[in-house]
This record gives structure tokens, sequence and C-alpha cells, in this order.
């Protein structure tokens, strides 16, 4: 009996919340069953990205290849981590979730993204070999205070939650670095450039390391992260996103 009184108390707790904040989905808006946050319809929208797609940067190709391809940009440029997966393309519902975490704050609309991040575990690229550590890409401190979080480390910290992979907090920003967006891809390597340390006694020597993030654009972030853990001694790094612009 003295068991019950939390778990009644609890349940009057949320019934409670639920008048007050009817469960609905974030996109549509329709009612839904409390703790979800996008209802059947608006998940079954999302663009899944399909095969064929390049191998290393996940970019879709219209059209027909059976086998295993680069897309333009990866066969003209050398990037310092293996291989890039999402399961998503950055628009629609995706790219409105994704914008609403991270930019008005909706922290709750991480379970949906981590749902959507954890999709890329099943890709046989992060499953052999099998990744050691999972390691977000850091955010300037600056930067961090005016957010007031770091969305990848929230990403990364749910990732490793539902997969036992370990988190590695082993990267930090030393540099803020303007928007990418102005910039060219040369301007941007360029303007990467030591952005990023590996921070004291982190240790990724012979590690399989899984970066993460939430959209992958250019790969120039991701790349010049791996680039570091790379120099640091890590045996490989891969990076997984929730979507794919
Ligand atoms: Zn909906
Ligand atoms: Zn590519």
């Amino acid at each position: 009996m003295l068991f019950q009184i939390p778990k009644l108390l609890r349940g009057a707790g949320s019934a409670f919340l639920d008048l007050l904040y009817p469960p609905h989905c974030t996109l549509c808006l329709c009612k839904t069953t409390a703790g979800e946050h996008l209802c059947a319809t608006c998940r079954k929208k999302a663009p899944v990205i399909r095969a064929p797609f390049c191998d290393t940067c996940s970019q879709p190709f219209p059209g027909q290849i059976e086998s295993a391809f680069l897309c333009p940009n990866c066969r003209e440029r050398h990037f310092e981590f293996t291989c890039a997966v999402a399961c998503y393309q950055s628009r629609d519902g995706v790219r409105e979730v994704v914008h609403r975490f991270k930019y008005n704050g909706k922290i709750y609309l991480r379970h949906v993204l981590v749902d959507w991040l954890a999709e890329t575990l099943k890709d046989p690229r992060l499953q052999t070999p099998a990744c050691d550590r999972i390691v977000p890409v850091p955010l300037h401190p600056t930067r961090e205070r005016e957010r007031g979080f770091n969305q990848a480390h929230i990403l990364a910290e749910g990732l490793a939650r539902r997969s036992g992979i370990p988190l590695a907090h082993c990267l930090k920003r030393i540099r803020y670095t303007t928007t990418q967006t102005i910039f060219d891809r040369e301007e941007r390597m360029e303007n990467l450039r030591g952005a990023f340390q590996l921070r004291q006694s982190a240790q990724v020597r012979n590690l399989h390391l899984l970066l993460i993030d939430d959209v992958l654009t250019t790969g120039s972030t991701v790349d010049e992260c791996a680039r570091v853990l790379r120099d640091a001694g890590a045996a490989s790094v891969r990076v997984a996103t929730v979507a794919r612009a």
C-alpha cells in the first residue's frame, strides 16, 4: 500500500499536467498519447534518405545505381572521417523539429531527434567496426551560454543512453567562429582551422569514435573535429547526424 501512494500521486500529477498541456503533435497540433511529441502521420512524412546515396556523406542520388558510389563532392575531396551517416533529409518536418529544438529552446523535442539519430546505428557503416565512444561536436562556451545548451551534446547523451556506447566529451572549441554560411568551401575550412582541441586527459588512442552533430551540411565542421581526433591517435572517426542538408 505504501508503495502505491507515490505512484498514485504521480498519476494524478501527470493527469493534471495533461490538462494544462494536453499532449499534442508539435507539427500538426493533433492530439497524441502522453509523452509523444510527434503523431504517427507526421512521423511517416519525415523525409527518409533512401538508397542510392553516397557511401561517404549519405547524399541521396536521384536515379538507379546498384553498386556503392561516391558523390562528385566526395570524389574530389579527402575527409578525415570515414563516413557521415544520416537517415533523414533536413527539410519539411525534420528541419522544423531541429529548428524548434535548437533555436526555440524546445529541449523536450530531443526525444524525437534521438529517435531519428538512433536509426543511423542500424547502418552497416556504423556497425563494423563497433563504435567505442560517442563524441559530441562541441560549441564554443560563449555560444553555449547564448543558447543555454549544446544541441550536439544533448543528442549524443540520448544516443549513448539508448545504445550503451559510452559518451566521451573529449573535444573543446577554442575559437569562436563567425557564421559559416557566408563562406565558400575554402574559406570555411580556413575559418575552422584550429577551432577545436582535444580536452586535457581525454584518451582517444586506438578507439573507434562516433562524432555527433544535429545536421550535416558541408561536413567541414565534423571534418575539422575528426582531424583533431585522428591526430590524437583515434583508430577511426565516423559521423552520425539527425539529418543531412
Ligand atoms: Zn502531426
Ligand atoms: Zn558524398
